[in-house]
């Protein structure tokens, strides 16, 4: 009898002074441990929780299950709506476990405001129950690591793949992606998708002449316009190349198109970027050429960016400062 009060005061100490934050709760969902990681964690002392059922309220402002609960409570039908990530563990991962100590343990992971501290955190939360030898439950346990940094950087990871480092427009990747999504979504909507890709004139002389610097610069000032130019949420501008970029209208005719592509000359020319060397215009200017497909079955998106670029080719061959109207792939 002492022997096993001794062991359970030595586990109940353990828990307190583990590094991973842990909370215990009994059958009837009450704080039995609140260990001193969970206290840093969440700046919410033990002698405030213990006895209680309001642990939730060092995780969230407004009352709702933590993992915890849901196990006691069964709920696991909620947990989608609870956590947008959350598994239960393999039994790969609780190699080392009894399985029936991890068998119906959770895994979930969420943002979380820290109420009393007001530091939004990225918590991986686990959550398992605890049986008796006789398969009763007599607790669960539930342990929180610190994710933020991980998750941030991963969001910043995920965020640099799809942008242009130089422009902040998307990247030629992401273009494509999107373009697949976008032509998909023409196919079902029998909406015209057109496609302005734009070039810069003479811009080799301008870096050769003012430098490279204001080259980059250049690129930028003209990246603002083109994002300025969309008026559509479902318009999409990319740096296509090095001083290519194209803007990517759903549900948009080619004569509307054309009209954004003028449009976006007239802006150029009023911005007056100065550029000394170019054979057509005091200004830096675009040429740019446009395709307008309904997307079909039958056809496919890199089509698209072929018409677009024959047309631009052309613009360039006409005297460049102008834009081009590609060959209509089906009547619309
Ligand atoms: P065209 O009117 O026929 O388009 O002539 P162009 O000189 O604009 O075309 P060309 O393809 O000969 O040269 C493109 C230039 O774009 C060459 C390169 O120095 C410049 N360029 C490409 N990417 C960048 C960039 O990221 N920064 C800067 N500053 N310049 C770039
Ligand atoms: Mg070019
Ligand atoms: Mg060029």
């Amino acid at each position: 009898m002492g022997h096993s009060l001794e062991h359970k005061e030595f586990a109940s100490n353990l828990l307190k002074q583990l590094a991973t934050a842990t909370f215990v709760l009994d059958r009837d969902g009450r704080v039995m441990i609140w260990n001193h990681s969970c206290e840093r964690l969440t700046g919410v002392p033990a002698s405030e929780l213990v006895g209680t059922r309001d642990h939730w309220k060092a995780f969230y402002s407004k009352k709702r299950m933590c993992l915890a609960d849901v196990i006691i409570q069964g709920r696991t039908d909620e947990l989608t709506n609870l956590y947008p990530v959350h598994a239960q563990p393999s039994i790969h991962d609780a190699v080392h476990a009894q399985p029936s100590i991890h068998g119906n343990g959770y895994k979930a992971e969420n943002w979380c405001v820290m109420p009393r501290i007001g530091t939004r955190l990225y918590l991986t939360v686990d959550a398992a129950p605890i049986y008796d030898e006789q398969g009763t439950l007599i607790a669960i346990v539930q342990s929180m690591r610190d994710n933020t940094e991980y998750k941030n950087a991963q969001s910043r990871l995920e965020e640099l793949s799809v942008t242009d480092e130089l422009t902040g427009l998307h990247n030629r990747r992401f273009f494509n992606e999107h373009l697949n999504t976008e032509w998909a979504r023409g196919i079902r909507s029998q909406e015209p998708l057109s496609l302005i890709l734009l070039d810069i004139d003479y811009f080799k002389q301008y870096n050769d002449t003012l430098g490279h610097v204001a080259g980059d610069k250049c690129l930028q000032s003209i990246a603002g316009v083109l994002q300025r130019s969309l008026l559509r949420s479902s318009d999409m501008a990319t740096r296509y190349g090095g001083e290519e970029f194209c803007l990517l209208l759903p549900n948009t005719t080619m004569d509307n198109a054309l009209i954004v592509a003028q449009r976006i000359r007239s802006t150029m020319a009023r911005l007056d970027i100065r550029h000394k060397t170019s054979s057509v215009s005091n200004a830096v200017t675009l040429s740019d050429g446009i395709a307008c497909l309904k997307p079909s079955l039958q056809d496919c998106p890199t089509r698209l960016v072929a018409l677009a670029d024959e047309a631009l080719y052309e613009a360039k061959a006409l005297g460049r400062n102008q834009s081009v109207k590609g060959l209509l792939g089906v009547e619309l």
